[in-house]
């Protein structure tokens, strides 16, 4: 059966909080990764241990760095901006992982015409990059993914529709999406989503996530039109 999904603010709580102590973070992570360098590259040193200790540094630079993503929104400053525009330089940008991994981006528009919306680019950017990498990694033996822009006049907004063939996700796990660190990557960090649905929620938009267990994923993304 096909699953919906729902959601917008699980997570303005865990933001704000974090993104400050990751901030704290980073300055001493930086410090210690270069001596643990420096001591690595002393003659006489097991680099095989320093090695572990740098990747494990990395690791947690890596969950400081999209923690920190959060911790932008305050100062937002929102633009006028083609969404479709937008999305091509997503595209470009994710088409090289794509390509080495058979997979195929397919963009499909309703009308050529598709009106403005009101964004933080950035920010919008960030959430079309998580949506497509986690479809492309839901697809280890390739595929296509198809994004469709549709205007929808009656509510005033537009919404952007990524299909995949992948994996799927089981129904148990749907309501799991957007909580901090809930990954099933051995390289995730499960912020992706949450970051997600935090950005798409402060342009008072939606986003719904459907799924079929070996048949692929639906990301829907609703985002209001331009208002002058
Ligand atoms: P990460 O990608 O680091 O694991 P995300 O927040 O981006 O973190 O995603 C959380 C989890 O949701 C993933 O580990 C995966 O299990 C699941 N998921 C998200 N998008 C998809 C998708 N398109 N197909 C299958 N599973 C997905
Ligand atoms: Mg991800």
């Amino acid at each position: 059966t096909e699953e919906l999904m729902r959601k917008s603010d699980k997570l303005s709580v865990v933001g704000q909080l974090a993104a400050g102590v990751a901030h704290e973070i980073r300055n001493p992570l930086t410090a210690i990764k270069g001596f643990v360098q420096l001591i690595r590259d002393t003659r006489g040193a097991k680099p095989e241990y320093f090695n572990i200790m740098l990747s494990e540094l990395d690791r947690i630079e890596l969950i400081i760095n999209e923690f920190l993503v959060l911790a932008k929104p305050q100062a937002v400053n929102f633009q006028e901006k083609n969404l479709v525009t937008l999305l091509q330089s997503i595209i470009a940008l994710v088409e090289t992982q794509a390509i080495l991994n058979n997979i195929q981006i397919v963009l499909l528009l309703s009308e050529s015409d598709i009106p403005l919306i009101d964004c933080e680019e950035n920010q919008l950017k960030q959430v079309f990059i998580n949506i497509l990498k986690n479809s492309i990694e839901a697809m280890p033996s390739g595929g296509v993914i198809h994004i469709t822009v549709d205007h929808l006049a009656a509510t005033g907004q537009v919404r952007v529709r990524v299909v995949d063939e992948g994996q799927g996700i089981p129904e148990e796990r749907l309501s799991k999406l957007g909580e901090p660190f809930y990954t099933t990557k051995e390289k995730g960090t499960g912020l992706g989503l949450m970051i997600s649905y935090k950005i798409i929620s402060e342009h008072k938009g939606k986003m719904i996530v459907r799924s079929r267990v070996n048949e692929g994923t639906t990301v829907d993304v609703y985002l209001p039109t331009h208002t002058s």
